[in-house]
């Protein structure tokens, strides 16, 4: 079949293998490299990939060829763990981190995240939804595709639900796909101090209307000191399963007081941070199958030297992403690939098991896999394409955007570093799969291609 555009001359392109589930232990170093290679996409998708000439067969008149050497692609980035959303900001702090405040010194004083709810509360939709697209321009400029997106600065329900509907609107409106979470609480509102119980009903009462208004579709609770209890977090979390949201957690941020064993417990999708897990949660988690989202630009960004023991995780068997944490507080930044470069230089972590923590991995996190987070024929066609000679050199040259161009479902949504076709159109474009399929049976080509390669790996 002739594809309607193929990018082709890539130095290399990063294919995640997709097993079905998250990348877990030694998976994560598991990739297929495609040197000199291209991708053909047909209509909104991935049609196929491979290494080397462009076959004939896939070329015909129409086809729009781009030829990129000196450039090396991989899927679309997601960004699986975000509090996008927000009134203010606080950098008039910054000067008292510097002197050595620490985040619940601030928070202490009603600054920090209080001084987030105060703005987010104050600002109406509009002022949050021009915020909140400044943002995510600059995460797809990153080579961004999918963001997910959590309230919980509101308190109330009105300010809640305010926040979830601007995810809801950006999500429509623009190229970049959000995912949304309703997030039980940065904070215990001053007015519930004395009994946070109370509040923890506010929350209950909260969660079916998440659910009736389709607001979001997962659940994450704070769980930290002088936040939520572990219990109080395992009973939010209890009753939005029960109302059928997907689950994740703030755990072992700060201080570990077994945010991780509710995840455990509950079979949560992801637990978030885990600055300071235990060896024995570690194992929890590795066998209740619960992704590790990891951010370390919060430990940069606090002047920490707590980083998730990443390394520890992937050799018990846990699968791990990495995320940006962007917020306004401990990580105010929007650029996932100096995330990634900290998986490298701050954790240890091999190019490899990188590249799949904010691919496939956030795929699943943000349980999206089926769609996105690897170049397998038939998946959205989202791709991040750097100028860089090989993928190394991602981690290697630091904190500068290397990415030039950023397709969204096979459109190109940057273009020389230029946001262009920001708007949702494509979303809608009519050679969907089920078209594809009718007119010729997709060919699955990637293990194909692999078959190949294990054929002639055998043969030499
Ligand atoms: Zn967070």
């Amino acid at each position: 079949m002739i594809a309607d555009k193929i990018i082709y001359n890539l130095n290399e392109i990063f294919c995640p293998i997709d097993l079905g589930h998250p990348l877990r232990g030694d998976e994560m170093k598991e990739a297929k490299i495609l040197k000199n290679g291209y991708i053909a996409i047909y209509g909104n998708k991935i049609y196929e990939v491979g290494e080397g000439d462009v076959p004939e067969d896939l070329v015909g008149e129409e086809t729009e060829l781009i030829e990129r050497s000196n450039h090396v692609a991989m899927p679309g980035l997601i960004d699986c763990h975000t509090h996008l959303v927000y009134g203010g900001s606080r950098e008039h702090e910054f000067a008292d981190k510097l002197k050595g405040l620490t985040y619940l010194d601030i928070l202490k004083r009603g600054g920090g995240i209080l001084s987030t709810q105060r703005e987010t509360q104050k600002a109406d939709f509009d002022e949050l939804y021009l915020k909140s697209k400044k943002l995510l321009d600059h995460m797809i400029f990153h080579g961004v595709t999918t963001v997910e997106a959590k309230s919980g600065y509101g308190l109330d329900w009105e300010n809640e639900k305010k926040q979830m509907e601007v995810v809801k609107s950006l999500d429509e409106n623009l190229a970049i796909d959000l995912v949304s979470t309703f997030m039980a609480a940065h904070a215990i509102p001053f007015e519930y101090k004395e009994n946070p119980d109370d509040f923890v009903d506010e929350v209950l009462k909260m969660i079916p209307l998440v659910k009736e208004e389709n607001l979001a579709e997962f659940c994450d609770v704070f769980c930290e000191k002088g936040v939520f209890t572990a219990k109080q977090s395992y009973k939010i979390l209890k009753e939005a399963q029960k109302y059928g949201l997907k689950t994740r957690i703030h755990a072992d941020e700060i201080e570990s007081i077994g945010g991780s064993s509710v995840a455990a417990e509950l079979k949560t999708t992801s637990a978030e941070h885990l600055m300071v897990v235990t060896d024995e949660d570690i194992k929890k988690l590795a066998e209740a199958e619960v992704i590790g989202n990891l951010l370390p630009g919060t430990t940069f960004s606090l002047m920490e030297d707590s980083y998730a023991p990443a390394r520890k995780m992937i050799d018990e068997g846990m699968a791990i992403t990495l995320t940006t944490d962007s917020n306004p507080g401990s990580c105010p930044t929007a650029n996932i690939q100096f995330i990634m470069q900290l998986g490298a230089l701050a954790m240890k972590l091999e190019p490899n098991e990188i590249f799949n923590a904010v691919t496939i991995n956030a795929a699943y996190s943000v349980d999206r896999a089926k769609n996105i987070g690897s170049l397998d024929a038939g998946k959205n066609a989202d791709i991040a394409i750097f100028e860089a000679k090989n993928l190394d050199y991602l981690l290697y040259f630091f904190a500068t955007n290397l990415c030039t161009e950023v397709y969204k479902n096979g459109t190109l949504a940057v273009k020389n570093r230029q946001i262009v076709n920001e708007d949702k159109f494509f979303k809608n474009n009519k050679k969907d799969i089920e078209q594809i399929e009718k007119e010729k049976k997709l060919k699955t080509r990637i293990p194909i291609y692999l078959d190949n390669l294990k054929r002639r790996d055998e043969e030499e």
